[in-house]
């Protein structure tokens, strides 16, 4: 067998219209820069996809890869890796599969494969050491994925990638099946379809990489396995109880999706976890290979029939979030998503949707939160598109503009959402909303941290971004080694630095010092088994910034398709809806609590009832400054060019050069002083304690500069005070909203060059909720800025000057200045 020291470089093109190949070579500037896997996927694909291509047409391209650490025998290395451009979404997807292809296309003689056009019937596409052969497959269409692989003859040493029905009948959400793991979220499956190939077969064996150098990778790989198996996750939890062991973990942390996400517990959520099944079902590993960590599980149901768990995923959507506690009905719905290859997160988040359109009269359907009837048939109604599964089939975005309930269509970007709910893990929230292929968990997992491992504070917006940012680079590195993200829990946790530290003050670092907690994590697992496997030099910092650069490249290939910060969001029930469990589950972390409701007294009031909603709009600002884009999420000019990051279409589209002006640093300082000052003078004088007595309790202000400038916000307290809240306040929790019309007039208004009146006279103010408070809050305004600024300058701000005993005057001042601004008191 011939072998290749470090990697293979070769990359297989494929155009299935003209049936012809090429075979080109990775640059090793490339492969410095993208390192394998998903990054030189998404560098190939950006230098072939125009924006605008219909992702079902011909012009489409599907780019898989594998990548270093692939088939080296380093732990959990079975992955690879593939791009692009989702008929879900219309943006770019990625997606990763511990299947047997990776493996099988790399000892075949190729690193990466790129299909092109659109072949005129069924084929097989089929990838030998030497040669590509395009097989006729009209007795293979229409069959589902295990008897299509059965028919592919399929050896020890071959990989597949095949599509179902689903596939076939261009799902939105199909996926694409290699052995029995997946390439799922955004239709691969459909984009496979589309371009008539029911399954691409690369026969192995004929390859055999070594690494460059043989004793340091044996002694990245043992002490990679050894933290495996030191790790509470990797070593014990999925090993035994597979994902689904998050089910109770969630459920404590109340982001276990039920009913269409309209709670986050369920009393009946232990009868789904893994532990459960394992109990029920027995557990035999049936996992990606190789796999150190062995999270994937069979087990043999009460029909005697052996199946797959379904993972932690699929439980949450298929099951707890339609009000569902039978595994082993989960499990059979698994197992037919499979078959027909349809995405069990995206058929699951249909499902809800629909139940809840059902019980609120929107659509007429038989189906029910709680009740499995007619789920099976709908399953099967979605992959070959019959009926009403006609309109299923195209995913929950498109079902919501067609029959209404937007606001409960849990979607990102088109993307169903996961089961994780944002309202308990507001770092999960952001990733959610500002992950590259829609409403993702795997482009940054914040749950572990704020959830799981209480790290960092579930609902604060405080240091999410820091994190996001550095899990999104982070992830878009393994995921091009590639090997698998759950080694994360393995080799961050269990490095020397986060293992010697105590927990208190890694936990203070990480929510206070955010940004050198994330300098501090340990990658060198990672750059190890690269390094010793490619011959080359890899530090942590070139890891993360070649993490960076995938991130920002496909930012920018979904920019130039028209994503905007207004794409940045989440669901409207997410943003806006409490859930019953929002109560119980502060309650529970509050002792003093349960024991004064369980005395029979009322729930006391305050935040309790009315629990913070999600700050999106401050986690969004700091999120781009981090990350180098603009207010409205486009990437600069000066991110790109650090990071060395070009496409080669970009006909139209502008780069914006921009980044924080000295003028928008002047408005942020001002408005932290105006802020403060304000709720000094609510505590200090008369004339604001007379006003803000007549104002409802809880009535929030916003002031914010148009469209996404600086912003600050006041609310009025229990005892009647002005508190002033920063710029964590969404629009959606303002009561009234003061809007300066553009960055320039909040820089003239707030220096003393433009008056209050003057602004309103030429437009450049609006007001959004109570005329009347506005107006009075114009006059407290007016009353504190004579207190800040000299008269001369004050006179030029307002109409009239208050009169003020002048002594009366300079104690406030002096108080203001020394005490009120700089303590807040
Ligand atoms: S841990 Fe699970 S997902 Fe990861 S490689 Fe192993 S079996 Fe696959």
């Amino acid at each position: 067998m011939a072998q290749w020291v470090g990697s293979c470089d070769r990359v297989l093109e494929v155009n299935v219209s003209r049936r012809t190949t090429r075979v080109f070579n990775i640059s090793k500037e490339d492969r410095r820069r993208y390192l394998g896997g998903k990054g030189l996927a998404l560098r190939y694909l950006a230098h072939r996809l125009r924006p605008g291509t219909d992702p079902l047409g011909p012009d489409n391209v599907l780019a898989v890869f594998g990548g270093v650490v692939v088939g080296s025998g380093a732990p959990c290395s079975a992955r690879f890796s593939a791009v692009t451009k989702s008929p879900l979404t219309q943006l770019v997807a990625s997606s990763s599969c511990g299947g047997p292809f990776g493996i099988a296309l790399k000892t075949a003689g190729y690193e990466g494969l790129i299909v092109l056009g659109q072949a005129s019937k069924p084929m097989v596409l089929e990838i030998l050491e030497d040669d590509v052969r395009f097989l006729d497959a009209d007795h293979l269409w229409g069959r589902d994925i295990p008897a299509t692989q059965e028919a592919l003859e399929l050896g020890r040493k071959d990989g597949d990638l095949v599509i179902g029905p689903a596939g076939e009948n261009l799902v939105l959400f199909a996926n694409i099946a290699s052995g029995h793991r997946f390439l799922g979220r955004g239709g691969f499956g459909a984009v496979l379809g589309s371009k008539r190939i029911k399954a691409i077969v690369a026969r192995g064996g004929a390859f055999h990489a070594v690494p460059a150098d043989p004793l340091g990778f044996d002694k990245a790989c043992r002490r990679a396995t050894a933290t495996i198996h030191r790790n509470r996750f990797t070593g014990h939890l999925y090993r035994n109880a597979g994902t689904a062991s998050h089910v109770d973990l969630c459920q404590a942390g109340a982001i276990l999706p039920i009913h269409n996400f309209q709670d986050g517990q369920d009393p009946r959520a232990s009868q789904v976890s893994g532990w459960a099944m394992k109990e029920r079902f027995g557990a035999k590993p049936s996992t990606c290979r190789p796999c150190t960590i062995l999270c994937g599980h069979q087990g043999t149901f009460s029909d005697q029939q052996t199946r797959q768990w379904p993972e932690y995923e699929t439980v949450g959507l298929l099951g707890t979030n339609l009000g569902l506690f039978d595994p082993e009905t989960i499990a059979v719905w698994n197992a037919q998503c499979g078959r027909l290859g349809l995405d069990t997160i995206s058929c699951g988040g249909v499902l809800g949707y629909v139940m809840e359109a059902s019980e609120k009269g929107l659509i007429t359907s038989p189906l029910r939160f709680g009740s499995p009837q007619g789920v099976a048939e709908a399953i099967d109604a979605m992959a070959f598109r019959k009926g009403f599964g006609d309109d299923m089939a195209q995913g929950v975005r498109r079902l919501a503009e067609k029959y209404g309930g937007t606001s409960f269509a849990m979607h990102v970007k088109g993307l169903e959402l996961p089961a994780y709910d944002p309202r308990g893990s507001w770092g999960q929230g952001l990733a959610y909303a500002v992950a590259n292929r829609g409403g993702c968990h795997l482009s940054a997992t914040l749950f572990p941290l704020e959830v799981f491992l209480g790290f960092l504070k579930p609902r604060t917006p405080q240091a999410k971004a820091h994190f996001v940012r550095f899990f999104e680079s982070l992830y878009a590195g393994i995921n091009s080694l590639p090997t698998c993200l759950f080694t994360t829990y393995a080799y961050l946790l269990e490095a020397p630095i986060a293992r010697l530290t105590p927990k208190p003050i890694l936990a203070w670092t990480m929510r206070h010092l955010p940004a050198l907690a994330v300098r501090l994590m340990d990658l060198r697992v990672f750059t190890r088994l690269f390094e010793t496997m490619y011959g080359e030099k890899l530090s942590p910092r070139e890891f993360l910034q070649a993490g960076d650069r995938i991130v920002v490249l496909e930012r920018l290939l979904n920019a130039m398709e028209g994503v905007r910060r207004k794409d940045d969001t989440l669901p409207e029930r997410i943003l806006a809806e409490p859930r019953p469990c929002d109560t119980t589950a502060r309650q529970e972390k509050r002792p003093w609590w349960r024991r004064f409701v369980a005395a029979g007294c009322p729930e006391p009031p305050g935040p309790a009832q009315n629990p913070p909603l999600l700050a999106l709009d401050s986690m969004l600002d700091k999120y781009y400054t981090l990350r180098g884009y603009t207010r409205n999420g486009l990437p600069m000019a000066k991110t790109l060019r650090t990071l060395k990051v070009t496409v080669p279409f970009q006909d139209g589209f502008d780069i914006v050069p921009g980044r924080d002006t000295p003028k928008d640093k002047v408005v942020q300082i001002f408005f932290w002083i105006l802020g403060r000052a304000m709720q000094s003078a609510s505590r200090r004088d008369a004339v604001f304690r007379r006003q803000l007595a007549s104002w409802p309790k809880g009535l929030t202000v916003l002031f914010k500069v148009l469209p996404y400038g600086p912003r600050t916000a006041l609310r009025v307290d229990d005892a009647g005070k002005l508190r002033a809240l920063g710029d964590t306040v969404s629009e959606r929790e303002a009561d009234l909203i003061i809007g300066f019309k553009n960055m320039d007039t909040a820089f003239r208004m707030l220096t003393a060059q433009l008056s209050t009146p003057d602004a309103f006279a030429q437009n450049r103010l609006s007001v959004v909720g109570d005329l009347a408070i506005a107006m009075q809050l114009t006059r407290l305004l007016d009353r504190v800025q004579c207190l800040l600024y000299p008269k001369w300058l004050a006179q030029r701000l307002v109409k009239r000057v208050p009169s003020m005993p002048t002594l009366e005057k300079w104690g406030k001042r002096a108080w203001l200045y020394l005490v009120g601004i700089p303590l807040g008191l």
